[in-house]
């Protein structure tokens, strides 16, 4: 596989990483067994000793409607999602614009904001390992159970972008922060928040160098500056840790950590 050497303190949403190679996967998908696939890692931490790292190529970028569906290469980005679908007035995508990732990355986490899921709409998804009907893959809220890369997804093709969805997203985004961050770190356990609960053992706004739980929405972890990945480590096992100890709740991160020790 070709590489490419990717700075992640500029590639990731948190801003935080040093450069690594990444393999760059095309057709060849004999030998991926040992590496970690990354989409546009809004989702991501990026460790000091990641796993060796992978990435579909450019070649998975792209968006079709075929046989009166909807097909999007695993390596779409999700504005130009949701450019498209505004310029063929194609409907149930409008959340996209306020959802930051690649294609892949949004099927593999069940994506969304509130009931507005990437799994509404899907049909099928293309891997590594052949094509799976979306009643063969197991999901629920910000999970699946793919193992294989996602090279392709299918969706009903639908009419009728709607305008005022796009303006209700924005909206619902008006409550978070827009300092540097991978969305929410945590999970929200059953019936409850996991910002109410990091906000109650006091940790909204808790610094930790230029690390903090922030201000406007204790759920997300931002990087005020020059973040570091040991403080958003301290940060997280912190807020686990409190929590546990004051509700008996398991916090379970919503971020994927890319470190080994
Ligand atoms: C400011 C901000 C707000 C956010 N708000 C939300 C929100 O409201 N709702 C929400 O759901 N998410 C939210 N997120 C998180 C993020 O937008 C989603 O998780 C998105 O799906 C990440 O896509 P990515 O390509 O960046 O994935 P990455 O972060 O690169 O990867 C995430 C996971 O997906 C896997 N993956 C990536 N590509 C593929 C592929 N092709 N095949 C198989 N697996 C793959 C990776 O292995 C990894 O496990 C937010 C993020 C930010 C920065």
């Amino acid at each position: 596989m070709t590489t490419k050497l990717i700075n992640f303190s500029k590639y990731s949403s948190f801003k935080i990483g040093e450069s690594f190679e990444v393999s760059l996967l095309e057709d060849d998908f004999s030998d991926i067994q040992n590496y970690y696939l990354i989409g546009s890692c809004n989702n991501t931490l990026v460790g000091t000793n990641p796993p060796p790292l992978m990435m579909l190529s450019k070649k998975y970028d792209y968006i079709k409607m075929e046989d009166g569906f909807l097909k999007i290469g695993g390596a779409t980005p999700s504005g130009k999602i949701a450019s498209y679908c505004k310029k063929h007035n194609i409907a149930n995508f409008e959340f996209v614009s306020h959802l930051p990732g690649k294609l892949g990355g949004l099927v593999f986490m069940n994506a969304g904001l509130k009931e507005y899921e990437i799994f509404n709409s899907l049909v099928s998804i293309k891997t590594t390992a052949g094509v799976k009907a979306k009643c063969q893959v197991a999901f629920g809220y910000r999970k699946t159970d793919i193992t294989e890369p996602i090279l392709e997804a299918t969706f009903f093709l639908e009419y009728g972008f709607d305008e005022t969805k796009v303006a209700m997203f924005k909206k619902m985004r008006s409550n978070q922060p827009s300092t540097p961050s991978a969305g929410s770190c945590f999970k929200n356990p059953e019936n409850d928040y996991a910002g109410r609960l990091i906000e109650a053992v006091g940790l909204k706004g808790f610094m930790r160098g230029s690390m903090c739980f922030s201000e406007v929405h204790a759920n997300f972890l931002v990087n005020n500056g020059c973040g570091k990945f040991e403080d958003a480590m301290w940060l997280i096992a912190e807020a686990k840790k409190r929590v546990k100890k004051e509700f008996d709740i398991s916090l379970e991160c919503e971020i994927v950590i890319l470190h080994k020790d």
